[in-house]
């Protein structure tokens, strides 16, 4: 991993290591520009491992008329597919529909079809979704993605495990997307392209000293400064406070936090697609199979009060959601059912909408070029992360000069150098090569590393040259890998972030998993990530 050409100044400085940081950082390092990245915490922590995982347009924004995000969404789906099929993949979504569901109050389409259908009163119908459904599968074009049919609840394994009440549905197509293991993606493209990405390490201030930013940094041991040209505020839900505390600038612009919650279970359906689900208040939320033996449900959508106040999901929160799905599936959910919960917080733009739900997701960047530009990111979707680093390509472009185009467009992630249908043949190689692997190891890696598996595995002929095993198919070869390659250096970052194994070992399991990784690091047995 190189951290190489890393003297304290660079031409830009990226303050936050989500998705749109990382993705910032790894477009501008490919263009020749030197990168520096903080990241107070692990990379991805924050917002970018907290979401519903989806590469999508957007279904329900239509009812918003938001059409440039959701063609930009629906155009991006297939374009990152193909440069990291590893950690994306096609996922089939299954939409129930009954003539009594109802709109999200106040949507621009709610208002028009009052106005011209009052008789409908509030309804939406299922002729509407239709259209809304054909809208979705032409406005950003499809090559691999199926587009929508109607299904006969009755007759299909979709509806088993819902109520019989439910007749028909559409079923529609988005993608899977491995959220947090994108962000780490991304940070290590930009490494392997010279930048230097410093996780663990909070950016205490930033300074305009003539045409340059004279930042300081602190990490658990040491604060220095560097310099840069340029600086890159993607706080997140800290954008906010960067601009305020950080920077120490006023900003006619402010972030919206808007946290959504998830709860995960048992896994309520034994087949492979999700369910999109209309809630009586007009909302929607999705039941997901995860991790092979879960069901992932979210989300909510409520005012956060602030970036310092971490996100949880509230048992409120967790009653919404049980009680919503559980007016789908024949068999009601309980409190009891609830396996592992977790929440994020939304950095929307404020665009003065009335409701957390109606907010817009469409990313906004503004320049301050009073002085040394800085760059203040507010809003996006992990779906729209690679056209927002392009867009805050161009404004950088203006400032630090125009030294490369975009380049990054179906551009392989580390691992993801195979094609899109080549998944299976993937886990077939390694099976053929690894012969001490079994079918779900061997799915599992190839799933998280792609290609790079191979790498990983190395010279390995029987499964006790991996080293120590700690349960669950994590071997210390694994371990080692994420510590050299992906800034691992917590049992938390690898069980919860680099991976989602924590839903599964026991408490015994992950301490030992923490102890390896630190015990690695202290005594310099593995070469840590560098930065
Ligand atoms: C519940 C939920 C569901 C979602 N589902 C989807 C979905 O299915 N599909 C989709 O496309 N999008 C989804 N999103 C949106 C998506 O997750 C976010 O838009 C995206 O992750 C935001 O990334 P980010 O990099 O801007 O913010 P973050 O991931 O929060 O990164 C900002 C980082 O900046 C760091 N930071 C802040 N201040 C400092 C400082 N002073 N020094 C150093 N570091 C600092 C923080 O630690 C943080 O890690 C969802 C969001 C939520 C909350």
């Amino acid at each position: 991993m190189t951290g190489q050409g890393y003297k304290g100044d660079f031409d830009l400085f990226i303050i936050g290591g989500g998705v749109n940081g990382c993705g910032i950082a790894r477009d501008a390092s490919g263009r020749g520009i030197s990168v520096g990245l903080a990241e107070m915490g692990d990379l991805g922590a924050a917002t970018s491992s907290a979401s519903t995982k989806l590469f999508h347009g957007g279904l329900r924004y239509l009812e918003y008329l938001e059409f440039r995000l959701v063609r930009e969404a629906l155009v991006e789906r297939e374009m990152l597919l193909r440069a990291m099929p590893h950690i994306s993949w096609p996922m089939r979504f299954v939409l129930p529909v009954k003539a009594d569901m109802r709109f999200e109050g106040g949507t621009p389409v709610s208002r028009i079809v009052a106005t011209f259908m009052p008789w409908l009163k509030g309804r939406r119908p299922p002729w509407l979704i239709r259209t809304g459904l054909f809208l979705y599968d032409h406005l950003g074009g499809r090559d691999i993605l199926p587009g929508t049919r109607s299904v006969d609840l009755h007759a299909e394994a979709s509806g088993t495990p819902l109520k019989p009440e439910f007749k028909k549905a559409f079923e529609y197509s988005d993608c899977w997307i491995e959220d947090s293991r994108l962000v780490v993606l991304n940070a290590r493209d930009a490494a392997s392209r010279g930048a230097t990405i410093m996780p663990r390490t909070e950016v205490v201030s930033a300074h305009r000293d003539g045409s340059q930013w004279r930042i300081t940094l602190r990490n658990a041991t040491q604060e220095w400064q560097v310099r840069a040209q340029m600086l890159v505020n993607a706080g997140g839900p800290w954008a906010g406070a960067v601009i305020k505390d950080v920077v120490g600038t006023q900003s006619g612009d402010q972030v919206r936090l808007v946290r959504g919650s998830h709860i995960v279970t048992r896994s309520l359906f034994d087949h492979k697609k999700s369910y999109f689900l209309q809630g009586t208040d007009g909302r929607i939320i999705f039941a997901i199979p995860y991790e092979r033996h879960f069901t992932l449900i979210g989300t909510t959508d409520l005012d956060h009060p602030d970036a310092a106040t971490p996100p949880v999901c509230t048992d409120e929160e967790a009653d919404y959601l049980i009680d919503f799905a559980s007016q789908y599936f024949k068999e009601p959910l309980t409190r009891a059912d609830i396996l592992w919960r977790y929440s994020g917080v939304r950095p929307l733009y404020d665009d003065g909408a009335s409701s957390a739900t109606a907010a817009t997701r469409d990313y906004v960047l503004k320049v301050d070029d009073a002085g040394a530009p800085l760059l203040n990111i507010f809003g996006g979707k992990i779906t729209t992360y690679r056209k927002l680093a392009e867009a805050a390509m161009a404004q950088i472009a203006l400032h630090l000069g125009n030294r490369h185009g975009d380049w990054t467009a179906g551009k392989p992630l580390p691992g993801g150098d195979f094609p899109v249908q080549g998944f299976d043949t993937l886990v077939t190689s390694l099976l053929q090569r690894y012969g001490f692997l079994d079918k779900p190891w061997a799915t599992r890696l190839a799933r998280a590393y792609g290609t790079d598996a191979f790498l990983l595995l190395g010279d390995a002929q029987a499964s006790d040259q991996l080293g120590s095993h700690f349960g669950h198919e994590i071997t210390a070869a694994e371990l080692d890998w994420t510590i050299t390659h992906e800034w691992v250096e917590t049992g938390d970052d690898f069980l919860w972030r680099r991976t989602r194994l924590g839903l599964v070992t026991s408490t015994a399991e992950a301490a030992a998993i923490d102890d390896y990784i630190r015990r690695s690091l202290q005594t310099g047995k593995i070469e840590a990530a560098a930065s």
